[in-house]
Order: structure tokens, then sequence, then C-alpha cells
């Protein structure tokens, strides 16, 4: 039987394709694996594209200067750095939170090293690892009690798997969230093993819709920021005040789920206002937990403050080993924290970010057009535009802000925003208005400058 003319057959093989000179030359600056790899990845781009008819062959010369034109790509690590660009300073997928000097610090000596995690120094006892941020979370806010676990998403799983597991948690329909696809308020509580127990409307809750709705089977009353999304107009809901007390009236615990928390009042950044933890805590309720790495500036963890014989059961469920907050974490939340002692806006960089003004923002914008020069087929100018908070705090909240905008003749918005994020080497996150791209200061350190301006130059090359 003769064969048919099999494409796949004729791709290179990554051996044949090692033996070539240009190839071998590669080895000299490059690990060996890495420039397999390359090849790999390559061939494996190839057989898809000509399994889809989008290509019908390739030669090993067009292998080659692939691999040789992308081997940067293949030589550094999946999760790198990048500029964020975008103006949203707390943005989910460039990792919200960028962490303070001192926290990374904390990190470096805690990293290599052994240390006390769970050893009390003064005794040689067996510690809790709590211990170390609890004293200061305290001294803070003046809660009673303390834990903290891998991100909100678990403290808000280990609260209601620990107080209402196969009993009701009352929540208002307005307050029913999304955050993040993964995220769903409803889900999180059939998995936690909650009843969830809808009132009011979606626009509209009182107090006696969450009086009417509790039963000898009510476990907990629920209040959640809704952190991504406002509902305007003809609104209301009981503040929390009403809602502890109700809960104190029928022996019923209030938590709220503040998403962000805030030590410190925002107004002073131009910023509409978002209670503090402190606020809330005055409020009565006996728990609330919010993110570290939201507007507090730390690290991914979830915080969990309240009453102490609530905190105490919380601990002891043996779900809380599962979500158990790691050593590194630990170290720079700690270090993060103790800066709210003295000028956080001046320590922490989400502070830092929401405070900078437009005067320092303007003076940023010119030195980076400067240090970007002039491109060929660009067209840099310097324009005021609005910044976003991000990452579920503020939905609203828009900040004035200064960004460099690149726009041009040959290449479109889109064409320039791709280009920036994939082929410098620390890559820039831009936002495209009005068919231009944005580069907005707000998110652009002054240590950043000289690296986003080399990026940019990098991209046009
Ligand atoms: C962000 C958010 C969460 C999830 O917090 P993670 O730290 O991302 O797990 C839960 N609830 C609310 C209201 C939030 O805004």
């Amino acid at each position: 039987m003769e064969e048919k003319a099999n494409p796949f057959r004729n791709l290179p093989k990554v051996d044949a394709m090692l033996e070539r000179s240009d190839v071998q030359s590669l080895l000299s600056s490059y690990p060996r694996w890495v420039v397999i790899e390359g090849l790999r990845r390559i061939l494996e781009e190839k057989r898809k594209a000509i399994k889809e008819g989008l290509i019908s062959s390739i030669s090993s010369d067009e292998i080659a200067k692939e691999l040789i034109d992308r081997i940067d790509e293949f030589s550094s690590p999946s999760l790198r750095r990048v500029i964020n660009a975008t103006g949203v300073v707390l943005h989910t997928n460039l990792g919200r939170a960028p962490l303070a000097k001192e926290a990374v610090e904390a990190l470096c000596e805690i990293a290599p090293n052994y240390s006390n995690l769970e050893l009390d120094l003064k005794t040689g006892k067996r510690g809790l690892r709590y211990t170390h941020v609890v004293q200061i979370i305290k001294r803070i806010t003046s809660c009673e009690s303390a834990l903290v676990v891998n991100n909100n998403a678990s403290a808000v799983f280990l609260i209601l798997n620990t107080l209402a597991k196969g009993r009701e948690v009352i929540v208002s329909r307005g307050e029913l969230i999304e955050i993040g696809g993964a995220f769903r308020l409803p889900d999180v509580m059939e998995s936690a093993g909650a009843i969830l127990k809808e009132v009011g409307t979606t626009n509209r809750t009182r107090v006696s819709d969450y009086e009417n709705a509790i039963n000898e089977n009510t476990a907990l009353i629920l209040k959640a920021h809704t952190s991504n999304y406002k509902i305007m107009g003809f609104v209301e809901s009981p503040s929390l005040k009403e809602l502890t007390a109700l809960g104190k009236k029928h022996g019923i615990p209030v938590y709220a789920d503040l998403g962000s928390g805030l030590f410190v009042d925002v107004r002073k950044f131009g910023l509409p206002h978002e209670p503090t933890v402190f606020e809330v805590l005055k409020s009565g309720v006996d728990l609330v937990s919010f993110s570290g790495d939201k507007l507090l500036g730390a690290t991914q963890a979830g915080i969990i403050l309240g009453k102490r014989e609530l905190i105490e059961k919380l601990r002891k469920n043996p779900i809380n080993r599962v979500l158990r907050i790691d050593k590194l974490t630990l170290s720079a939340l700690e270090a993060t924290l103790r800066l709210y002692m003295e000028e956080p806006e001046e320590k922490i960089p989400v502070l830092q970010m929401l405070k900078t003004s437009l005067a320092k923002l303007q003076e940023r914008a010119t030195e980076l057009k400067d240090a970007i020069g002039t491109i060929p087929q660009l067209r840099i100018d310097i324009k005021k535009a609005k910044s976003a908070v991000g990452g579920g705090a503020l939905p609203l909240a828009e900040l004035d802000t200064v960004c460099v905008c690149l726009s041009s003749e040959k290449l479109s918005a889109k064409e320039i925003e791709e280009r920036l994020r994939t082929k410098p080497k620390i890559p820039v996150i831009s936002r495209i208005k009005d068919d231009t791209v944005l580069l907005d200061l707000r998110t652009i350190r002054d240590d950043e400058i000289e690296i986003a301006a080399k990026s940019v130059r990098e991209a046009f090359s």
C-alpha cells in the first residue's frame, strides 16, 4: 500500500535540530534543557498548526530561527515580574498588592532560615503560629481575638463551616455576591455545609426581613460587602448596628465579610467613605473577615477578628488545618501590620499609590516620556485620565491620574498593547481607552520609570 504524504513525518526532530551549528551555539549561553524545552514547545505549536490546517509544513531553518528569536521566553520563569501600567491599584490578575520593603526584608530573613514559627521562645514549649500577628492586630483594631488563614475565601468557608454546618445563615438578596469566577457566596455556603436563607429583595432589605427569617435552626446572620458592584437608586439595607442589635436579641452571632479590610480612613485620599475595621468592630459585630492583599496592602491572607469564644471554635475546627497560613505569608503580614503603627501611607505601596498627588503623577509622566525618548512609529503624549482602585474594593471610586499615551498611524491600539505585553523582558501591562494605549503613572513607582521606558523601547525595536 502506498503511504500518504504525512506532514507530521516531515517535521524536524529535536535530536536533529540539536546537531545544527546555530542551535549548538545557543548552548554556550543557555542550559541544554532550556534549548530542548524551546524546541519541544515550538514543535508542539507547529504540530497543532498543521492539524488545524494553518500551515502545511515547516523547515528546520524556520524552526531554528524561531528558537533563537524566542529563547529568552523559554529561559524565563513562567511567573514573572511585570510593570502594572493599568492604573488599577489592586489588579487581581497582576497579583493584587505589591509588598512594602519591610515585608520583603522579613521574608528574606525568614525564608532561608529556621524560625520560631511554632515555638514559644520564653517557655521552650510549642506555640501557635498565629501569635506572631494576633498581638499586633489586637493593638491596631482593639479586637478581642483574631485568626489568620490562607485567604478571605477560606475565612468565609471556615466561619460558615464552623458555626453553621447543617444550619441556616441569613443573607440579604442584595448581597449574594460573586467575586471573580470561583467565589460565589451561595456556592461557598453550600460547600461549607450551611443552608442559605435569602431575605429581602435585590435593592431593599429591612431588619424585619431578617427578623422574620429567624427560627430555631438559624445559626448566623451574614452581611457581605458588595465589593465589586453598587446598587443605586431605591435602595435600603440595615446598618450593621441594627443587625447586631437583632442578633443580640435572638442570641444569633452576626458576621461581616468586609472583602477589603481597611485600617485607615480612605477619605483622606479623596475616596468615598468606607468603614474601617475599627469602625465595623465598634458596631458590635461578632466576627469580621477580610483579605490581606486588598487595600490592607499585605500578602494573600484571610484575617478574622472577633469574639474570643468564636475565634477559639474556628481555630479548633479541623478544616482550619487545611486552610493553614504559611510562614512566609505570616512573616510579610506581620511586617506590614507593624507599619500600621506609624505612618502607613508612607510605607505601604497600595496606600502610597492611592495617596500620590496629581503634581507627582505629572512629574512622573514627564520623566517616563523623556526616558522613552522618540520611537519612529509612535506618537507619545501626556494626558489626564481616571484610575480605578480595583481588586473588589470601592467599585465606583475613581481617582484623577496622569498617563503617557501611545498611538500610531501604522499600529492599532490593540497591537501596541500586545507588543508591550509580549515583547519586553519585563512586560508592560497597559490599558486602552479611545483607541489609545495609556500608561498610567499611578501604578508605576519612581524606581520603575527607567525599567518601564526600557521595556517600551524593547517593544518597538
Ligand atoms: C475579595 C472578597 C472575597 C475573597 O477574598 P480572597 O482574599 O480573594 O479570597 C470574599 N468576600 C468579599 C466580599 C470580597 O470582596
